[in-house]
């Protein structure tokens, strides 16, 4: 097996022993002499599947009663448009961080479907910085306050989250979800797609609280609803049930390695070696994003110029190093470090950077 070290920002790369524990049981699903892909979503067999993933889900987040956990297909995408279709129906506002593409993204479907303020725009500072979450001055009118807690092509990261009182907290965690402990509690409705930290594309986890589901549009198209996936345990439709079984298979693995604190532990120490190795050779790495806010998932950087960030990524790939461009809509180069990314993998790429820098520098 020749497996090499993708720093691909999504999808990404996924546990080794999950991957293989699909492989064992693709064709002949636990003796069942058929796929689990082949069988009915309502088969004993993709229950536990499905119920295991929503309850891992709960226990790794340690999340408090009071919250809904919903499988739904569409990735963070769909619920750009689905958050405010449920929450600004009736003409609505809510109060947005634009902290970068992603957000911007999520902004554009809200202000499509009701009002938007917006209590902080990074723009200026060509969006490598975040606010103080305790400045922000929240409408307490708002339906809603939005963030996005890693700006997957900025690579910015909330460190802290805002209070927000009555008004429900809604986070877009799609890129460091199931990567860090969180105060659950503390937010009305997280959304993210699987793809980053917790599986394959093709699911997006929704957590909701019972409050604010209670606000929730009740006349909308039933798929659109969040009430009409609630009121079923996710199961209103065929789920995505491949991606959840992955899904599920990966938060398992996750839970068997110590779950959340380890998973912390670890995006700390990736994220560290590879920032060391950018301040090592400063003047020839750079990394444009504030200090304080800096992404523990995806570490951008720039080299003194593109040619040399080509050479570098292609450089990288012969030494089994994958996925080191940056985003096509700001250039440069980025390793994404997920859970699934081991530490030998953040160690071998700053070695490298080492290496390239002094041959190059
Ligand atoms: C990847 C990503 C999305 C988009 O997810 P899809 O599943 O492709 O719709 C949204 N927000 C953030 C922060 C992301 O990283």
């Amino acid at each position: 097996m020749n497996r090499i070290y993708n720093f691909s920002a999504g999808p990404c790369t996924l546990p080794l022993p999950a991957l293989l524990e699909a492989q064992r049981e693709f064709i002949d699903y636990r003796g069942t002499g058929m796929s689990l892909i082949e069988m009915s979503h309502r088969s004993r067999e993709y229950g536990e599947v499905h119920e295991g993933a929503r309850s891992a889900i709960r226990r790794l987040l340690d999340l408090p009663d009071g919250f809904q956990v919903l499988l739904l297909g569409g990735g963070a995408t769909l619920q750009f448009a689905m958050v405010p279709m449920n929450l600004l129906a009736g003409g609505g506002r809510c109060d947005f961080t634009v902290s970068g593409a992603w957000a911007r993204k999520a902004r554009a479907d809200a202000a499509r479907l009701g009002g938007v303020r917006d209590v902080f725009d990074g723009a200026d500072g060509d969006y490598t910085s975040l606010p103080d979450p305790a400045a922000l001055e929240i409408d307490p009118r708002a339906a809603y306050v939005h963030i996005t807690s890693n700006e997957t092509i900025g690579g910015l990261q909330w460190q802290d989250w805002p209070e927000t009182g009555d008004v429900p907290l809604v986070c877009d965690m799609s890129s460091d979800f199931m990567s860090r402990r969180i105060p659950a509690e503390r937010f009305g409705l997280i959304y993210a797609g699987a793809q980053k930290n917790v599986g394959p594309a093709g699911v997006a986890v929704v957590l909701i609280r019972d409050d604010v589901l209670a606000r929730c549009a009740d006349d909308l198209p039933a798929y659109l609803s969040y009430r009409t996936h609630a009121a079923k345990d996710s199961l209103y439709n065929t789920p995505p049930v491949f991606a959840i079984w992955l899904m599920k298979l990966t938060l398992d693995w996750l839970e068997q390695e110590g779950g959340l604190i380890e998973a912390e532990r670890r995006a700390e120490a990736r994220a560290k070696l590879v920032y060391d190795a950018i301040a090592r050779h400063e003047g020839f790495y750079r990394c444009p994003v504030d200090p304080r806010f800096r992404s523990r998932m995806n570490v951008v950087f720039r080299l003194p110029n593109e040619e040399l960030e080509g050479k570098f990524v292609a450089e990288a790939l012969e030494h089994g190093m994958s996925g080191l461009k940056g985003h096509r809509s700001v250039g440069g180069c980025r390793a994404s470090l997920y859970n699934a990314m081991p530490l030998e993998g953040a160690e071998t790429l700053a070695a490298f950077m080492d290496d390239f820098a002094r041959r190059n520098g």
